[in-house]
């Protein structure tokens, strides 16, 4: 008889150390966590240390202190972004070498009356036919065919890059990579089959998908998950000062992740233990409540739980 072997799942958490862990994150962690579990897949745990002036010192510690903390368990050691240099450098060289990039000596200033979209300066290819700058970027030629994919929960999506974004940076004049390229470059390494992630990042995906063409990498799958935010409506993030989550409430925590998560846990879950929340929620976990759905308000998560009288 044919045993099937269970597909093999590969997902990941990939946070910045930009701060400590928020909310807003801890759901995405949590998200693509549970994913995984209920896939018999691995969760690897993969901190993006690439963009030094923005990091925050002491944030990669509290963020893996937070991770245990709630008991998360991942697979493998932990991997370094910045470890993963020289793979950077041998795609931005490919990329290089088969002219599907390309040096760019435009500083911001030069860019200044340039056309703007939801994404940004659009770039209008000032560089494309060569440029003598000394310090230069390097951008990834775009066309205008249409680049899609099917998300698991916000359905298909589509860009036309080169008039959308115009050919964006893949290493930047200061040297650092650009999170799109390294993103692609570790994604590929590590062999991960399905990203879960905050639809903040929905809209760098077609990037993502041309430079995992034009280096003849697969595509995973993306489950872009609906974004967390103050009663107002603003993102959770550090610019709007959402504080990291505690450590000393970690099991109601967890369960409020689980409520923006739309899970609908039992109010018996707010009494338990941590290991008997991840149980509930592993044995319960259902993508499909949030189909659609692009934000979900804190307001929301801590109403469900005053409503049932415990915080
Ligand atoms: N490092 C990114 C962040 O913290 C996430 C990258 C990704 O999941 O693709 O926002």
């Amino acid at each position: 008889m044919l045993m099937r072997e269970p597909a093999h799942y590969v997902g990941r958490f990939a946070p910045s150390p930009t701060g400590p862990l928020h909310f807003g994150s801890l759901v995405a962690a949590v998200a693509s966590y549970l994913q995984a579990k209920v896939h018999e897949g691995q969760w690897l745990l993969r901190i993006e240390d690439i963009d030094p002036p923005r990091e925050q010192a002491g944030a990669t510690d509290s963020i893996l202190r937070t991770l245990e903390h709630y008991r998360f368990e991942w697979d493998g050691e932990i991997i370094f972004q910045s470890a993963s240099r020289h793979a950077h450098d041998a795609a931005l060289q490919t990329l290089l070498e088969r002219n599907l990039a390309y040096r760019c000596g435009c500083s911001r200033r030069d860019l200044k009356d340039a056309p703007r979209g939801p994404l940004g300066i659009i770039y209008p290819g000032t560089c494309r036919e060569g440029c003598d700058a000394v310090e230069t970027a390097i951008r990834a030629r775009t066309d205008d065919t249409p680049i899609s994919f099917n998300d698991v929960l916000q359905g298909r999506q589509t860009q036309r890059l080169e008039s959308q974004s115009g050919d964006f940076i893949v290493r930047r004049r200061d040297g650092l990579i650009a999170y799109q390229l390294a993103v692609v470059v570790d994604d590929e390494i590590e062999g991960i089959t399905e990203v879960v992630r905050g639809i903040d990042l929905m809209d760098s995906t077609p990037r993502q998908v041309w430079l995992q063409r034009l280096l003849g990498y697969g595509t995973p799958t993306y489950t872009h998950l609906p974004v967390i935010t103050h009663p107002n409506g603003d993102k959770l993030s550090k610019l709007t000062g959402a504080p990291g989550v505690s450590a000393d409430n970690s099991a109601p925590t967890l369960v409020a992740a689980l409520i923006a998560l739309q899970q609908d846990p039992p109010p018996a879950l707010w009494r338990c233990e941590i290991s008997e929340i991840w149980q509930w929620a592993a044995e319960n976990w259902a993508l499909d409540a949030l189909v659609g759905q692009t934000a979900v308000s804190t307001d929301s998560t801590a109403l469900a739980a005053v409503k049932i009288g415990l915080w």
